[in-house]
């Protein structure tokens, strides 16, 4: 798992299937295989960022393994 955003892989998990990148502020939601890109605004509300990156960004790598 890793910020299709910044790339970076130190993202919190905040739920079952969510995750959070402190560096840009974005929440990540886990759809199957597929990742869901959201921006925090400041009164909690989510706006969808699906649109900025492409499928293959949103795919999720399987690296986890037994
Ligand atoms: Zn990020």
């Amino acid at each position: 798992m890793h910020c299709p955003n910044c790339m970076w892989k130190d993202i919190g998990k905040i739920g079952a299937n969510q995750y959070y990148c402190w560096k840009c502020c974005i929440e990540l939601v886990v759809k199957g295989s597929t990742l869901s890109v959201y921006q925090v605004e400041e009164d909690g509300s989510l706006v969808s960022l699906d649109d900025v990156f492409s499928e293959a960004e949103r795919c999720i790598e399987h690296e986890q393994s037994m």
